[in-house]
């Protein structure tokens, strides 16, 4: 029978997530793990061919190998990136794009907000390798203009930021960047990457922790980040160098969460909203941050940008340490833990734990009070959350401060 050569509508999000984006030949459902180092020739010619392939080659392990590539196309299609590259770690992905990126002298932009990780990974390329770097308030936009240099190559932002959310316009920072000539990173991964395309956006290169939403089950530790072809290419070069490779268990395990990747990130983010809208009606509560309420700063640039919701993560205040404190031991489904994006709904009390280290003045510059308290809200009945949450702050409104 001849084939249908109409041009195919494009594919939904959940279709390419399940299928990829090029057509499967008949064989195992599943892409095989290839566990071997190393690969044989029967020729000098074709060893060297294999190796010319860089990332798609299976010639040596750290240049890349056949089960990473199958996940790495996996995910290039579910953002609609030209390619895809993994780490073993999110930290590892953001240290190679940087690398890739920065020379000596050269200056760098990015958020006070961003990852506590980034701003460790900055101030050693300013120690060590003679970057320069200097920080911008993400809810102060107006003034990113003037702190672009001469020798600025880079700003990287994220969005919505740790812990209270403060997004991004992410196109005006891709024109401000690129009317400097510099080049605009996106950590995307409290969105996800069916939850907001950067690269569509203007984005050169975007980069996940992919121990959050895109490995999703608490299980593993990897980093991935997208771009076109181009810009790529030095990543590629940089994790060469570097090492920093997912072995083909690892690769495979991402492959198969990223599969049910748009389904979790829409119950996450439903979930996350409806609790939102409670969590701003509850007597114990006396902030919100969340981008999806339209009480929130920036609630028009998120809703213009996210697509799938608004993020897994929401933080509420209620008053004070002592009350979050109590809050956080008294709850009995939400487990209290670091990280986010899981099917598992996980608490933490950033004041205490990840932004420790700012000191209270720091935390009140950069808008955290002592009694925050950050969830990441899981797939969870969205009830069963309700009460847990309603149960642990009637009992911290018996606290007083
Ligand atoms: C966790 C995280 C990272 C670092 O990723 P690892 O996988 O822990 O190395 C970077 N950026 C953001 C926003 C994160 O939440």
């Amino acid at each position: 029978m001849a084939r249908d050569s109409r041009p195919r509508p494009a594919r939904g999000d959940r279709t390419r997530a399940v299928h990829g984006s090029e057509h499967e030949k008949p064989g195992p459902m599943s892409t095989p793990i290839v566990h071997s180092s190393t690969f044989s020739f029967a020729s000098l010619e074709a060893m060297n061919a294999e190796q010319d392939r860089g990332a798609d080659g299976a010639y040596y392990h750290r240049v890349g190998h056949p089960t990473l590539r199958a996940c790495e196309r996996r995910l290039a299609a579910i953002e609609s990136a030209e390619d895809a590259l993994l780490f073993s770690s999110g930290v590892a992905a953001l240290a190679c794009m940087f690398m890739a990126q920065l020379s000596a002298g050269d200056h760098a932009l990015t958020l006070h907000q961003s990852y506590g990780g980034t701003h460790d990974l900055f101030r050693w390329g300013a120690e060590r390798f003679g970057w320069k770097v200097d920080f911008l308030d993400a809810r102060e936009p107006q003034t990113w203009e003037k702190a672009f240099r001469r020798e600025t190559r880079l700003l990287h932002v994220e969005s919505p930021t740790n812990p209270v959310l403060c997004v991004v316009d992410i196109a005006h920072a891709a024109e401000l960047a690129h009317a400097h000539g510099a080049r605009l990173t996106v950590d995307n991964t409290f969105a996800s990457p069916v939850g907001q395309r950067p690269l569509a956006m203007g984005a050169d290169l975007v980069m996940y922790s992919a121990t959050k939403s895109i490995g999703g089950h608490g299980d593993l530790l990897a980093g991935a980040v997208t771009g076109s072809t181009a810009a790529i290419q030095p990543v590629w070069k940089a994790r060469k160098v570097f090492g920093p490779v997912p072995d083909p268990a690892l690769a495979w395990q991402i492959e198969r969460s990223l599969k049910t990747l748009p389904l979790r990130v829409a119950a996450e983010n439903a979930n996350a909203l409806e609790l939102a809208r409670r969590l701003a009606e509850h007597p114990a509560v006396v902030n919100v941050h969340y981008p999806g309420l339209a009480s929130h700063r920036d609630h028009a640039i998120a809703a213009r940008q996210m697509t799938l919701g608004f993020g897994p993560v929401v933080a509420f205040e209620v008053a004070g340490a002592a009350a979050a404190e109590s809050v956080i031991n008294a709850f009995q489904l939400i487990r209290q833990a670091p990280s986010l994006g899981g099917v598992e709904s996980l608490a933490s009390l950033p004041a205490f734990t990840s932004h420790i280290q700012l000191g209270p003045e720091g935390r009140a510059k950069a808008g955290i009070a002592e009694g925050l308290i950050r969830v990441s809200v899981g797939i969870e009945d969205v009830e069963d959350l309700w009460s847990d949450l309603d149960q642990a702050l009637v009992r911290a409104a018996a606290v007083k401060v």
